[in-house]
């Protein structure tokens, strides 16, 4: 994939010559300039479209299910869900230089620096190269204009799904998660059921509940305090919000108001995407 190599090389290039970034970017802090991920004599070839897997990006709020489908459309069309934020938690779990400072900043919502973000996307792309891995869905990147502007920099998007989610149902959902601290898997404690209100429709979703194996094992993640939720929220539409405009000024955001849980907005995704589900489809016809 020339794009993993134009990133690595952006990236190692930065790392060899730039000076050192803080850690984390505060709400309003200027993002680094894009010099620090310089892409002189980087190779300009894009494959095009038809030559290559979809090459996706999903956007939306902290909790808005961004992980769900992308995770099902990945396995649909046969290409990697890369999630920025597994790369992140798994960088904390590791007794990395960083793992402590990380723990730190994501435990207060705040965003890692671009420049490590990179640096775990980059890794994360170079060994799917290594596997043979085509094409992507990037979940929770990029995450601000300066990551966007990398992106584009690199590599040719060709569609950006924004999922939509009133925001008071967004942070039940967020309180409701949970992981399988044994087998990973993730799982939402949480019904909501919201009457039609304000002109608003209402809106229900089932629990995600875990079969009884995991039920005793279930952890919930240290950003998903209340306090915590608020915070990525204001963030996410402080830093995240002109990612929105950044691709609605090149026309490729298809915008997602999700109806309901999965039954609802499975199919409607697909839909809209004028995909089918022919696993879906099979268990619906037995
Ligand atoms: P969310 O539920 O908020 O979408 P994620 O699992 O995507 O959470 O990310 C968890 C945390 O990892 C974020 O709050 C942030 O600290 C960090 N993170 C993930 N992706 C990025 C990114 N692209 N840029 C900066 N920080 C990121």
């Amino acid at each position: 994939m020339a794009a993993v190599q134009r990133l690595l090389r952006s990236s190692s290039v930065a790392a060899a010559g730039r000076r050192r970034m803080a850690t984390s970017l505060a709400p309003g802090q200027a993002p680094a300039a894009a010099p620090a991920f310089p892409f002189a004599g980087a190779e300009r070839r894009r494959r095009p479209a038809h030559e290559r897997n979809v090459q996706w990006v999903f956007l939306g709020c902290p909790g808005v299910g961004k992980g769900t489908y992308a995770s099902r459309l990945s396995r649909l069309l046969g290409v990697p869900h890369i999630a920025t934020g597994d790369l992140v938690r798994d960088e904390l779990a590791s007794t990395g230089p960083d793992a402590v400072q990380l723990k730190e900043i994501v435990n207060q919502g705040k965003l890692v620096s671009d420049e490590i973000i990179i640096n775990l996307l980059s890794k994360r792309l170079k060994k799917g190269e290594e596997k043979g891995e085509s094409g992507f869905i990037l979940d929770g990147f990029p995450r601000t204009v300066n990551q966007a502007e990398i992106l584009d920099g690199v590599t040719d998007i060709d569609m950006v799904v924004n999922l939509k989610l009133r925001e008071d149902i967004i942070v039940q959902k967020c309180l409701g998660r949970r992981i399988c601290g044994q087998c990973g898997k993730n799982f939402n404690l949480a019904c909501i059921d919201v009457k039609a209100e304000n002109g608003l429709p209402p809106i229900y979703m089932s629990p995600l509940l875990p079969p009884n194996n995991c039920m005793s094992k279930l952890l919930t993640r240290d950003d998903d305090t209340e306090e915590v939720v608020r915070n990525r929220l204001r963030i996410y539409n402080e830093m995240s919000q002109p990612v929105e405009d950044f691709y609605q000024k090149q026309g490729k955001v298809l915008e997602f108001d999700l109806p309901g849980g999965i039954p609802e907005s499975w199919p409607k995704l697909l839909d809209v995407l004028n995909l089918e589900d022919q696993q879906e489809m099979k268990l619906a016809a037995a």
